[in-house]
């Protein structure tokens, strides 16, 4: 299979290009179709398979229709584990939206309150972040939920272990029950199953 044959806007393609990947990976064959027809994923991909372009690809895709939302109410949260994916997923999503007029926002846990909240403060189309701190600026209200469109999941066997099941069902408990779940996991215990079997439209 090659990229062309995904059907990609002018702008995903070239950021594919810019990056010089010439077939998608098993998962984005996979899963890039599957997303763009709007229906939910349960993914099952170690990290270096490409899994971050398999949702990022296809989402950025959907996006790029951009309609900025009113402040702190992005359409696609990205949960993650540990602030070293946060930072991956946010780099990949710069790469990846380079050609279109994105804004996003990173909310990690141990660093200062105000930059997020000057990023929050206005319209946002992406968050990507650790449970922990997005349950504080929701509580806080600086950010806002109640728009969100695609929920990815990133490495959800590890939010898991880390003990993050909680604070990721408390967020899923806030967001509208008409959205696009992406879930992906190295494993597929069945902790993960039974989490995708309530996050996910079956
Ligand atoms: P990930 O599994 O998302 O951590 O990605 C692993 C690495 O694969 C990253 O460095 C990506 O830049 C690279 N990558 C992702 N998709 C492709 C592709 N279709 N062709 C070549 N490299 C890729």
């Amino acid at each position: 299979m090659t990229f062309s044959e995904l059907n990609l806007s002018e702008p995903i393609q070239r950021a594919i290009n810019a990056c010089g990947y010439t077939e998608p990976t098993q998962i984005q064959a996979r899963s890039i179709p599957e997303i763009i027809a709007g229906r939910d994923v349960l993914g099952s991909a170690q990290t270096g398979t490409g899994k971050t372009a398999a949702f990022m690809l296809p989402v950025l895709e959907k996006l790029s229709t951009v309609r900025k939302g009113p402040k702190g109410a992005p359409r696609v949260l990205v949960l993650t584990p540990t602030r070293e994916l946060a930072s991956q997923v946010t780099e990949a999503t710069r790469t990846y939206g380079r050609f279109i007029n994105l804004r996003s926002a990173v909310i990690l846990g141990g660093v200062p309150y105000g930059p997020q909240f000057r990023d929050l403060g206005r319209p946002i189309d992406l968050v990507v972040g650790t449970p922990g701190r997005l349950i504080d600026h929701l509580e806080r209200g600086s950010l806002d939920l109640s728009r969100l469109e695609f929920l990815i999941l990133d490495e959800a066997d590890r939010m898991l272990d880390m003990g993050f099941i909680k604070d990721v069902r408390k967020i899923i408990a806030t967001l509208p029950r008409r959205r696009q779940t992406l879930l992906f996991s190295a494993t597929i215990s069945p902790e993960v199953r039974t989490l995708a079997g309530d996050a996910l439209k079956s």
